[in-house]
């Protein structure tokens, strides 16, 4: 009970989980410990609600396993030595500069996360950029919303999720594809759900498993893993065919039409439903009623973006949207739901792809704009965009890449094939990982650790999914000798040469001024100028654009508005679609789809969430679900537990019986360490690079109950 709890002060923050971006207050007692948290009441985001992470987001600051000194070691076998944070950094830079000079700038990477504030990101990126000016930068976003990023870029000219929740209260219908809102972000569910109860628009759910998504749907069409574009082209071949479409928002805004309509063409629904494996019938259902709606829009989350289809797939959803003419309307959208809290800040600020704001890196004037404001040379950038998270891995096995940074991401439990990612991080010369948590997985391999703060030690921004940037306050100071990622980036800059050169902000505010600064023009939609941090704090959080002299949020709610999109010809790209099936998938070796995806109480790879004891007493084990009737043929029963394989390593799990899932199929949560993804392929979507986790080939087998 709170009331119990002798609060003295609540201080508003925002949580540091998933991309929801919910408004939260943590209570402070009169010791200065954190002991409670709650919902902020006028938050248009939450409006008082919190999942069940953010009930008990204040236990992770005295949470076990808390790094409290930075630690090193000349080899990965022997104990850590404690050093103080000048020699770390010291180490560190030298380290880095042997590497790079017998190797070359781009043989050391760094790896980061979307768990940072967006001034710390936007910092990594000028260190990164400016001053270490290796190319092999990368986040760990690609592992889960990279296709989206792709997907945006390639159907609008530019990233940024176009809608916003306010679109629910609008829409006349809307599909989720591969989201399961109610376990993923549960406070969005609630917007949905509250949304839909008002104005019964049909809900479509398209994921193979019957998730509680697809249990709260009008219609759940449970398509067979990975072919989401096949139905996709199936819903606009109906579009097209029956002049369902918007013609005159195809002809004003639009390049491509003919293109897509000649692509589309083989997709009869006949055809596609042998493929995708829903019935032609409710094919032609769903298409007519998405084109004659009124409003309608897709959102998606992981089921997409984690395949080898996921950039197209979302390009799909971009062009279902652009052909009905539902972009930049109240209810007509096409809403990627990020993954982490701040997946947003490092796609916008942290040059993980590119330059800041959204700049690219092959372009000469984005270059010579940030060498001019940073005060560098502009030869310094590499003139194209270096290797993906999931290419530095591969890389360092070539001995292309010696040395590797991983700030606030955990690879031995995220990456897919963890038992080569073992062996990957083992040929190191140098590794080092950033982490608020000294006991994650892969520390066991660095050389070096570096403690840094929680969320909520530090100060800056978040930007959430629908582009709302919103106040993260230091509830209390960095516990023990730990640091904010901000002054690690910043004390670590003066040990390169440019570093001593060029001025790196002095406060997360002072970056923050330079990301307003660097936002500003008309022709950039992440126009961030007019907000302030009181301004963000006041209005629980603003959507950008919101330029400078801005007064109100209106103009940042969507994206689109004047159908302008920032293509070379201002029209929107309708991409066409070609199937080609290069899934791994069930033979009679391996007769099993393998599927996952998320619990509620867990995040990630449980770094943070498996340590909470409410949080862990509900969901304390790994499990797959099977169906009963697979399940019976097999001898396996309800939670026995089964030895699972595939082509690239084992893992043993308890068996939930459930008829969620297809007979031909599993799933299993991925948050835990040596589970599915010692199983899972991880093929690469050739646009995004990012790998499919959902769809992987397995076998399941008895072992000894004892
Ligand atoms: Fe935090 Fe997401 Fe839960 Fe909101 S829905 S409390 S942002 S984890």
């Amino acid at each position: 009970r709170i009331a119990d709890k002798q609060i003295k002060e609540w201080k508003y923050t925002t949580c540091g989980y998933c991309s929801t971006g919910c408004s939260i207050e943590i209570g402070v007692n009169e010791q200065g410990n954190a002991v409670a948290s709650r919902g902020v009441a006028d938050a248009d985001v939450n409006r008082g609600k919190l999942c069940i992470k953010g009930i008990f987001e204040h236990e992770l600051f005295d949470a076990a396993g808390r790094g409290n000194h930075p630690l090193v070691r000349d080899q990965i076998h022997e104990p850590y030595k404690e050093i103080s944070w000048d020699v770390a950094l010291d180490t560190m830079g030298e380290k880095i500069k042997a590497i790079q000079d017998q190797y070359g700038k781009d043989a050391f990477a760094i790896v980061s996360t979307g768990q940072l504030l967006t001034e710390e990101f936007y910092t990594l990126g000028k260190l990164t950029r400016g001053c270490i000016g290796t190319n092999n930068y990368d986040g760990n976003t690609t592992l889960c919303m990279a296709s989206a990023v792709s997907g945006y870029k390639r159907s609008f000219g530019s990233d940024g999720p176009p809608g916003c929740y306010d679109d629910f209260s609008h829409t006349d219908c809307l599909i989720a594809w591969g989201s399961n809102l109610p376990e993923q972000h549960p406070v969005i569910y609630w917007r949905l759900k509250e949304a839909k109860e008002q104005r019964n628009f049909p809900l479509i759910v398209v994921d193979p498993r019957v998730t509680m998504l697809a249990q709260f749907a009008d219609i759940h069409l449970p398509i067979s893993p990975g072919t989401d574009i096949v139905l996709q082209n199936a819903l606009m071949h109906v579009i097209l065919k029956e002049g369902l479409e918007d013609k005159d928002y195809i002809e004003k805004h639009t390049n491509g039409i003919e293109e897509l309509r000649a692509c589309v063409a083989d997709f009869d629904p006949t055809s596609a439903a042998k493929i995708c494996g829903i019935d032609e019938d409710t094919i032609r259902h769903v298409a007519r009623l998405f084109a004659n709606a009124g409003r309608a829009m897709s959102i998606w989350t992981m089921g997409l973006n984690q395949s080898t289809h996921g950039s197209d797939a979302i390009t799909g959803c971009n062009s279902l949207s652009l052909i009905t003419g539902n972009i930049g309307v109240p209810g007509g959208t096409s809403l990627s739901i990020t993954g982490q809290c701040n997946a947003m800040g490092t796609r916008e600020w942290s040059s993980c792809s590119g330059l800041p704001g959204y700049r690219a890196l092959e372009k000469e004037k984005d270059r010579n704009d940030i060498a001019e404001f940073w005060g560098i040379d502009p030869e310094f950038f590499p003139k194209k965009r270096g290797l993906a998270q999931t290419d530095i891995f591969p890389a360092i096995e070539t001995g292309q890449i010696k040395g590797l940074w991983l700030v606030a991401t955990n690879p031995m439990t995220s990456m897919p094939n963890t038992s080569r990612i073992r062996k990957t991080l083992e040929k190191l010369d140098f590794l080092v990982v950033q982490d608020a948590y000294q006991d994650v997985e892969t520390t066991q391999y660095a050389h070096m650790f570096l403690p840094a703060a929680v969320w909520a030690e530090k100060e800056g921004v978040f930007t959430n999914t629908e582009r709302r940037v919103n106040r993260v306050s230091n509830v209390q100071p960095p516990k023990g000798n730990s640091k904010s990622d901000f002054w690690i980036f910043s004390e670590l800059s003066k040990r390169f040469e440019n570093g001593k050169k060029i001025t790196f902000p002095a406060t997360p505010e002072e970056a923050f001024e330079e990301m307003k600064t660097l936002s500003k023009g008309a022709d950039r939609n992440l126009d961030i100028s007019g907000m302030t941090y009181e301004k963000i704090e006041q209005a629980r959080g603003l959507q950008w654009p919101y330029r400078e002299g801005a007064t109100d949020n209106d103009e940042g709610a969507r994206l689109y508005t004047d159908g302008k999109f920032a293509t070379p010809t201002g029209k929107a790209n309708l991409i066409p679609l070609p199937w080609i099936d290069n899934n791994e998938h069930p033979c009679d070796e391996y007769p099993f789809w393998l599927n996952s995806g998320r619990v509620v109480e867990h995040f990630h790879t449980r770094t943070r969430t498996g340590k909470m004891g409410n949080l862990n007493k509900y969901s304390p084990t790994p499990y797959m679900e099977m169906n009963p009737d697979a399940a019976a043929k097999l001898g396996i029963k309800h939670q026995s537990y089964v030895r699972l394989a595939s082509r690239r390593g084992d893992a043993i799990v308890m068996v939930q019986l459930t008829q969620r899932v297809a007979p031909n199929a599993v799933f299993i949560p991925f948050h835990f360490h040596d589970c599915v993804n010692r199983l899972s392929l991880g093929l690469l979507d050739p646009h995004s690079r990012q790998p499919a986790f959902k769809q992987s080939s397995i076998r399941i087998e008895h072992v000894d109950q004892k």
